[in-house]
């Protein structure tokens, strides 16, 4: 274990003697257990040299030989996910199986690079013209920059990361330095996996690291996960320096529950979408929408179950962790205080609870507000702990508005047993992934993963698709083996026969 985590560039660690450091913590003892290095503009030139040097072998590696890698990449990822999790936990606070559960669904999006071959085929026309041939390609980008925020150290990455190597580019990862150890981790086990020296680096590091990804003249794209300010900032610095951006933002989703809903499973699913991974999921459902008559019932059944959940050290047996710094927990703690303040019904009080672990450690437990208001705070900013808002409507249309109205278009769901509401609602709804009767609606690898508004600037999406064609750029060649006498002089547009 590291006592300052390094970077990893060329194949190998790497810290300057003179860097700048930040404290990790551990978030279910409330203690630094390490440093982080923090890079330097001149850290991060060596990173982008090593990915521009790397580059061009990496780009010419047959299709077999990448797809080989990334096959071992993932035979190793499978084999050793439990020592990834344990990292993330010590990090991060989310449980273990919660830790676990991400590295699974990263790795689906290598397991899904695996079939590169196929997803970057190009097309071929004969004969388009007399003797004329045309086929088109998808080139990789060259060296590409990954920016990723603390609450998924290793699944995030993974959104990106596999699908840009499979593609012929080579990769920078700048992890947040709140989780630095799980990028590290991985870049050795590429390194195991046989992937050559400069094709995965990453620079630990703040805003400084940031900048210099976003301005650095050889970086050809920027994947950027993390905040609406920070991810509407990178969208523009990035463009602005001529880059390929995608910067997905923050959320608040909201979870529909009509009247002929199945009770005990919304409530369920409240909770499990709620308070999963103590609220620190971008997809978490934030808000309740309760339609009609059963507001009453519904609230009475989250409650039930919030104050069953064991809050506690994510390594022993329990339900919910704690948030990842004391700057999180007194954020989150303020906010219930101007949600009582501003007048809604603090039903489940999670800032006095007993936990199962030191009282040092960064423990808000699962809080629930009832008759919230969209004038409130609680409501108008994106809380990331636990705390679940219930918001009271009369109709659908209601609620579609409510949810259209908010700013942000990340995550929405609905629950019901009505197959014509729930299909107005996934119709006008102005949300990027919609869940029917599914709390947390995360596509899989083969689809593509990303918000509408303002938790999404770009216009890619994550993995799937999208993420193949961010990756790569188009290129057309019209082709023709001239069969001996020349053409003749003609200096019209050439028409096609
Ligand atoms: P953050 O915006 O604070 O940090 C994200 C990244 O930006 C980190 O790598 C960080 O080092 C860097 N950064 C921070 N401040 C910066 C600055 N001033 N200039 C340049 N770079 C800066 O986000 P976070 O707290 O790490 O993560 C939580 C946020 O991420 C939430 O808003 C959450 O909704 C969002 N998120 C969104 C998605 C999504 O898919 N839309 C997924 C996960 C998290």
């Amino acid at each position: 274990m590291y006592t300052t985590v390094p970077h990893w560039i060329d194949g190998a660690e790497y810290t300057a003697t003179d860097t700048r450091t930040a404290e990790v913590t551990d978030p279910a003892e409330g203690v630094v257990t390490r440093n982080v290095a923090l890079a330097s503009s001149g850290d991060v030139a060596l990173a982008v040299q090593a990915a521009t040097d790397a580059f061009p072998g990496w780009r010419d590696t047959s299709l077999a030989k990448r797809t080989a890698i990334l096959f071992r990449f993932r035979e190793l990822l499978n084999e050793r996910k439990p020592e990834l999790a344990a990292l993330i936990t010590a990090e991060h606070g989310k449980i273990l199986s919660d830790a676990l559960a991400e590295v699974s669904r990263g790795q689906e999006v290598v397991e899904f690079a695996c079939g590169i071959a196929q997803l970057v085929k190009g097309e071929f026309s004969e004969n388009v013209s007399t003797n004329v041939d045309v086929h088109s390609v998808r080139a990789p980008l060259g060296p590409v920059a990954i920016i990723s925020p603390f609450n998924f150290p290793a699944m995030v990455p993974m959104w990106f990361f596999p699908i840009a190597i499979a593609a012929g580019n080579t990769v920078i990862l700048k992890p947040s330095e709140k989780v630095p150890s799980a990028a590290v981790w991985i870049a050795r086990l590429w390194a195991e996996a046989g992937l050559p020296d400069g094709v995965f680096n990453v620079v630990n590091g703040d805003k400084v690291a940031v900048d210099a990804l976003l301005t650095h003249p050889d970086i050809k794209s920027i994947s950027f996960v993390g905040s609406t300010p920070i991810a509407r900032y990178v969208y523009e610095t990035g463009s602005a320096h001529g880059k390929r951006v995608q910067a997905l933002g923050g959320a608040k989703n909201h979870m529909v529950v009509m009247p002929d809903a199945d009770l005990d499973l919304a409530a369920d699913e409240a909770v499990n979408g709620g308070f999963g991974s103590a609220g620190e999921r971008c997809m978490a459902v934030s808000t309740v929408v309760a339609v009609g008559p059963i507001a009453d019932r519904l609230a009475e059944k989250i409650a039930q179950r919030a104050r069953s959940l064991r809050t506690g050290d994510g390594r022993r047996d329990c339900d919910m962790g704690p948030l990842v710094t004391a700057a999180s927990k007194e954020r989150v703690t303020g906010l219930i205080a101007s949600g009582i303040e501003q007048g809604a019904t603090l039903v489940v009080d999670g800032r006095e609870i007993s936990v199962d672990a030191p009282s040092t450690g960064f423990f808000v437990g699962p809080t629930l507000f009832d008759h919230v208001t969209t004038d409130m705070k609680i409501y108008t900013e994106e809380i990331f702990g636990p705390v679940l808002l219930i918001i009271r409507v009369d109709t659908l249309q209601e609620a579609i508005r409510l949810v259209n109205s908010n700013p942000y278009g990340n995550g929405t769901s609905i629950f019901t047993g009505d197959g014509r509401a729930a299909r107005a609602f996934q119709n006008e709804i102005e949300v990027g992934m919609v869940g029917v009767n599914v709390p947390v609606p995360v596509p899989v690898a083969y689809y593509s993963f990303g918000g509408w508004k303002d938790s999404l600037f770009g216009d890619s999406h994550a993995h799937g698709a999208d993420g193949v064609k961010f990756f790569t750029r188009a290129r057309v060649v019209t082709s023709r083996w001239p069969l001996g006498a020349g053409t003749g002089i003609n200096l019209g547009f050439p028409v096609n026969g």
